[in-house]
């Protein structure tokens, strides 16, 4: 008699993962999602209020969660809370912030902000992880929150798509490296949600309908959108999936 292979699991009870811009947005959609699939999740940001609102929505829907203040564009910083933290077995690194401008016009100002958040932030909180999965020698994941425009370009965008496909770049190298310590590095690429980040895009009506014509499934995306690719990812189900960029992107980047 033949048996069926069985799924691996999507759930992560025992894990404990660490979601970098946890306190709203994207990042906060991640850390719920990571708790409701039964890890313990630890939220960063820089502002303590949000992110301790956020933690306590979390515990209120039945998750485990707790808060650690960090900026992740400042290393030395993030070395020292990310010891502190103990085991981390899943991290997504969210934090990201935006300057748009058109090419000619970006400042040394706002290019290096970005960069700073974006790409510095994303390398050196993964590398301060990265470590203590290897010490550990448990394997691992490490996911981040890049963007379709780590694939394409966008008017006003140089410098976020610049990071965005540098994350892409780093998360391939990174593979390869860690893939040997069973640590497996992805990145996940929505197209435009509504947060903060995006405000002044959508308040722009040429903006939202340019967003609007590029989505082949004729909506915008939402929050929970995010939510499945995050847990697929992290968990079992995608034990063999490294170096990948899974789009998130209502088909933007089909063409
Ligand atoms: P958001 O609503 O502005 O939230 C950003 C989060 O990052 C906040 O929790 C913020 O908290 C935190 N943060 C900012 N700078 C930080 C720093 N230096 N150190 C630590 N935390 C920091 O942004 P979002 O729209 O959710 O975007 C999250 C990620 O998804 C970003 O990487 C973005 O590029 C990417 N993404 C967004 C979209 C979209 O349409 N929204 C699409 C594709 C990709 P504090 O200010 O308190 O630190």
């Amino acid at each position: 008699m033949s048996t069926c292979p069985q799924t691996p699991s999507f759930r992560l009870e025992g894990r404990r993962a660490l979601v970098t811009g946890a306190s709203r947005g994207i990042g906060f959609a991640c850390a719920a999602a990571l708790a409701q699939a039964g890890a313990h999740v630890v939220l960063a940001a820089r502002e303590a209020r949000q992110l301790e609102e956020s933690v306590f929505a979390i515990r209120a829907d039945g998750g485990s969660a707790e808060p650690v203040l960090m900026d992740v564009s400042d290393p030395g910083g993030v070395g020292k809370v990310v010891e502190g933290l103990g085991e981390i077995d899943i991290l997504v690194n969210n934090a990201g912030i935006a300057r748009h401008a058109p090419m000619i016009e970006t400042s040394v100002g706002d290019f290096d902000a970005v960069v700073d958040v974006n790409l510095r932030g994303a390398y050196f909180v993964s590398q301060a992880v990265a470590r203590g999965m290897v010490a550990r020698g448990k394997g691992g994941v490490i996911l981040s929150i890049s963007s379709q425009m780590g694939h394409v370009g966008g008017v006003d965008r140089s410098v976020y798509a610049a990071t965005k496909h540098a994350i892409e770049g780093m998360t391939k190298s990174a593979a390869i490296e860690l893939g040997p310590h069973g640590i497996r590095v992805n990145t996940i690429c929505p197209t435009f949600i509504r947060t903060p980040l995006t405000e002044k895009t959508f308040s722009d009506a040429g903006k939202s309908d340019w967003i609007a014509s590029k989505i082949k499934l004729g909506r915008i995306a939402e929050l929970e959108d995010v939510m499945g690719a995050v847990v697929f990812l992290a968990s079992d189900a995608a034990a063999m999936i490294t170096g990948a960029s899974l789009l998130v992107d209502g088909g933007w980047t089909a063409g």
